[in-house]
């Protein structure tokens, strides 16, 4: 049942929400320290899969947040829901008008994932025989990925295959690469990056647009 939390976490994440609601923009640039109830959380479940306990430090990973107050975004290629955080989502869909004027369609491919289904897909790689270790390269360890978050969007364009590194010679993603920023959208994972995540050029992350003082100085 990887979908049902417990009454007793549901009432902690709901003490520990509106106070990180109120201090941080949804996509901030870098994550707040997240509250020690939803940390702990992460570690139960995470030492429940098998994953080392120093695997995310390890890996430079912080724990984050999970989305709330989720909006639609465009459907995904299969024609199934996607959902991002509200601001995440009305950017992406300027994006993708903004794409499509230039004659460039973008399609989404996966946006928000709750922790519970992200340990839903470790759960079932392990059950299938696989190792965590190879699970872990496969799938982001729970409480530490950015489609948890609401802010992470997978995108494609026709005759590209899901999550394919062909994305990256695609038209789609050079005009990403010279667009994105616009709409607050950043590539989260190019290549040498410092988690040792290999290269994805289909994952973006949008990062709420923050002051910048030398501008309104
Ligand atoms: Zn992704």
């Amino acid at each position: 049942m990887p979908f049902v939390r417990s009454a007793c976490l549901a009432v902690m994440i709901a003490a520990a929400l509106p106070a990180a609601l109120a201090a941080e923009p949804l996509c901030p640039s870098t994550w707040p320290a997240q509250p020690a109830a939803w940390v702990a959380h992460i570690n139960e479940v995470n030492r429940g899969l098998g994953i080392p306990p120093d695997y995310a430090a390890k890996h430079n990973l912080v724990p984050l947040p999970e989305g709330s107050d989720l909006a639609q975004a465009p459907r995904d290629v299969y024609g199934r829901k996607v959902e991002m955080v509200a601001p995440a989502a009305a950017a992406l869909k300027r994006m993708f008008a903004a794409a499509a004027r230039d004659g460039v369609k973008l399609e989404t491919v996966s946006g928000f994932r709750s922790m519970n289904y992200q340990s839903g897909l470790i759960r079932r790689k392990l059950k299938s025989g696989m190792s965590i270790q190879q699970a872990l390269t496969i799938n982001a360890v729970p409480g530490y990925s950015e489609h948890q978050t609401g802010c992470a969007i997978d995108l494609t364009t026709p005759g590209v295959p899901a999550a394919d590194g062909s994305f990256e010679h695609s038209k789609a993603f050079a005009w990403l690469q010279q667009h994105g920023a616009d709409y607050g959208f950043h590539l989260s994972f190019p290549p040498g990056n410092k988690y040792g995540y290999e290269y994805e050029p289909w994952h973006w992350r949008y990062v709420a647009a923050e002051q910048h003082p030398a501008r309104s100085r």
